[in-house]
């Protein structure tokens, strides 16, 4: 597709597409970090090198999503997987409770999650329309005095995203792993917002956690230290040895995005990107059908159907051959799904919508 380094475009859910010119760098510091004669992965985490770059990683995170003063920033381990548990060991009081919404899979794994540490109470679950759309934040019913409100902004398997910050009440919880840094977000709507790297920030191996200092003094005595946030936050993500190598590249997508317009620029590229995708879906004459209703589309992931599912095997098929590899989607849905994060270019997606118009042209 004469992209650089033949690269191809890359629609995979996660991990995911990363900026060309970050890899270049991150491949320059490979043999001999800027003069250090030794790269990123063989240094000190405690040394001054890292920790230079660990605390430059914060501040241009800070910087870029407008993080508050009275909010830390940590990066942890274990993916968001492990904050599926880490959030309720934390926060879920003896007796107490907390709320779950759930729009698709991955609420639904933190909801089981959650369940093994105590009482939750499920305000919203997708299930009766298939996963498809977000509630509103006000027809939610939270419980009174529940210790907190846990969602999922952006589900990447259905494409359901809420769209929008909430505005509510409560202590609210929020995985952001699939679209954090895809838009402009009011941190201040959050008591904590957590995320893995690998969908839209870097490699994986590295959890981005954002959370506010009241939260860290209602965690409770006697919990091993590496699942306990007040704990980690006090040792600024040093507790063990942190993800050296995935924490810098972070930090080398934070700058990209900064240098480039930040996070409204991202924003807006995004938007462009997913309404050229939709109105490539809505304009098929139901050749191709779109998961998420049009109130919650994604911007991040696109699943949508093939009509006619037995071409579902040909359509990605063909695809991998023009160079856009991926596209398959998630085992539980079926279809196709196109994940399209902030390094995934424009062109990329001019490349599929052509290529969805010339296959039903063939097929349809
Ligand atoms: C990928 C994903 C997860 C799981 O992330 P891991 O880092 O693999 O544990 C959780 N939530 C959402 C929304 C995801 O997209």
């Amino acid at each position: 597709m004469g992209q650089a380094h033949d690269r191809v475009f890359n629609f995979s859910a996660g991990p995911g597409v990363l900026p060309v010119e970050v890899l270049e760098q991150a491949r320059d510091g490979m043999m001999n970090w800027q003069g250090a004669g030794t790269s990123v992965m063989e240094m000190s985490h405690r040394g001054k090198w890292f920790m230079g770059i660990y605390e430059e990683a914060v501040a241009d995170l800070r910087a870029l999503l407008g993080v508050p003063d009275g909010y830390q920033v940590l990066f942890l381990q274990g993916g968001a997987s492990s904050q599926f548990t880490m959030v309720p060991m934390n926060f879920l009081s003896e007796g107490g409770s907390a709320d779950y919404a759930v729009t698709g899979s991955w609420g639904k794994k933190a909801l089981q999650a959650a369940k093994i540490e105590g009482k939750i109470n499920v305000v919203y679950d997708g299930k009766e329309t298939g996963y498809d759309r977000a509630p509103s934040y006000g027809d939610l019913e939270l419980s009174p005095g529940s210790d907190y409100f846990h969602f999922t902004l952006n589900e990447t398997i259905q494409g359901v995203d809420y769209l929008a910050d909430p505005s509510l009440d409560a202590t609210v919880v929020c995985d952001m792993s699939s679209n954090i840094l895809s838009r402009r977000i009011d941190v201040s709507k959050y008591a904590l917002i957590y995320a893995g790297a690998q969908k839209n920030c870097g490699p994986a191996g590295a959890t981005i956690v954002i959370v506010r200092d009241d939260m860290l003094e209602r965690t409770p005595d006697g919990l091993p230290g590496m699942f306990d946030y007040r704990v980690q936050s006090e040792s600024g993500s040093m507790l063990n040895t942190p993800p050296c190598w995935a924490i810098y590249v972070c930090g080398l997508v934070f700058k990209h995005w900064l240098r480039n317009g930040g996070i409204e620029a991202v924003e807006r590229r995004n938007e462009e990107k997913a309404a050229k995708l939709y109105a490539a879906i809505d304009g098929s004459d139901g050749f191709y059908v779109g998961h998420a209703v049009p109130e919650s589309r994604s911007r991040m992931n696109v699943p949508f159907k093939l009509a006619d599912e037995d071409l579902t095997a040909e359509f990605i098929a063909e695809a991998a051959e023009n160079g856009m590899v991926e596209l398959k989607g998630h085992r539980s849905i079926g279809g196709a799904r196109a994940s399209i994060y902030n390094a995934f270019p424009m062109e990329g997606v001019e490349a599929l919508t052509s290529f969805m118009a010339d296959f039903r042209s063939r097929r349809g």
